[in-house]
């Protein structure tokens, strides 16, 4: 089959679209004929290697993958990370928290390939009313977004939520299922072209992270004088220290991830006097897609897809997210 692998970690240069096997299925998988999927940041991550972390070489990247069953032609999504199924984590549903927890496109192959070999407890029917791409564009982040707010930071109606990052795919998805809940939204965004496309989400108010006059923190004060009960981060070093500032006493910071980096400082000080809570998210129950899929279904959450490549120019496509100009999805189409 034709794919795009890496054989070695570095720039985008490394894709290399040529033949590869086609996977042989496990007794509990099926073979997935991939029509699209959707690129992630992480994607761009293992590419370049992470530091500590082995990754089997060569390997397919691609997390999130909408096609069609091989023996069926039935159209499906493919949830992004996938447990053993039966540990304790899996089988309280938990599965995100499972220690053997496989993400396609990382842990096991993924999505940049014609075919994919996928166990059938992660398959979903496809979302109605979408094209490939646009599913695509959904499992992950959608995912990601929903543990942040309804797991881990538990908001309720008329809490107020900072959005990092609302051109991001999991930034699209937090302004979205946060207005979902009856949440007021700040979300950030860089220039005034996305800061429109943040209101039209659903955003109630917006700022422009580059602003280096109106700190992200101050301009949230002026919407929220108190502060933010919850913010969604994934953006890391570049916006922690205003992430904190622009907490209200009690509030919740939630990240997935740190695409700016790693390292943050913390004021234990500030932490303890203000009672904070720090939490973690990790990618997301596979159970929470039968409650997301349906609601896209229904128009209530909606993926946005910013520009589709073929299969064949991966190589294009993460030069093109790693520069950050998009607001929504890159997605590959393999056709
Ligand atoms: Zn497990």
């Amino acid at each position: 089959m034709r794919a795009v692998r890496i054989s070695q970690h570095g720039g985008p240069e490394v894709l290399r679209a040529e033949a590869a096997p086609t996977p042989t299925p496990r007794a509990d998988e099926v073979l997935v004929r991939v029509r699209a999927c959707a690129l992630n940041h992480l994607d761009l991550f293992i590419r370049a290697g992470i530091p500590g972390v082995a990754i089997a070489l060569p390997r397919i990247l691609g997390s999130d993958i909408a096609g069609e069953v091989g023996e069926t032609g039935e159209p499906v999504l493919v949830a992004p990370g996938v447990g053993c199924g039966v540990c304790h984590f899996c089988l309280d549903g938990r599965d995100n928290e499972c220690r053997r927890y496989q993400i396609f496109g990382y842990q096991r192959d993924g999505g940049y390939a014609e075919t994919v070999s996928v166990p059938r407890r992660a398959l979903l029917p496809m979302a109605a009313g979408l094209d490939y791409p646009q599913a695509a564009s959904m499992p992950l982040v959608f995912l990601t977004a929903w543990n942040m707010l309804v797991r881990r930071a538990q908001i309720s109606p008329g809490q107020t939520v900072l959005v990092w990052a609302a051109s991001s795919g999991v930034g699209i998805a937090a302004v979205q299922i946060a207005k979902l809940f009856g949440c007021r939204v700040i979300a950030t965004a860089g220039g005034r072209a996305k800061l429109e496309m943040a209101r039209a989400l659903g955003a109630d108010a917006v700022t422009d992270h580059y602003d280096a006059a109106r700190p992200v923190a101050r301009a949230v004060k002026e919407f929220a004088p108190e502060g933010v009960d919850v913010v969604v981060e994934h953006v890391g070093q570049a916006s922690w220290e205003q992430s904190l500032r622009a907490l209200a006493p009690n509030g919740v910071l939630v990240t997935c991830g740190a695409t700016t980096g790693h390292e943050a400082k913390l004021d234990l000080r500030f932490l303890f006097s203000r009672q904070l809570r720090l939490l973690g998210s990790y990618m997301g129950r596979r159970a929470d897609l039968d409650v997301i899929v349906p609601l896209i279904s229904q128009g209530k959450l909606r993926p946005v897809v910013d520009r589709v490549f073929p299969l064949a120019e991966a190589e294009a496509a993460h030069a093109y997210l790693g520069e950050g100009r998009q607001f929504g999805k890159v997605v590959l189409e393999v056709g």
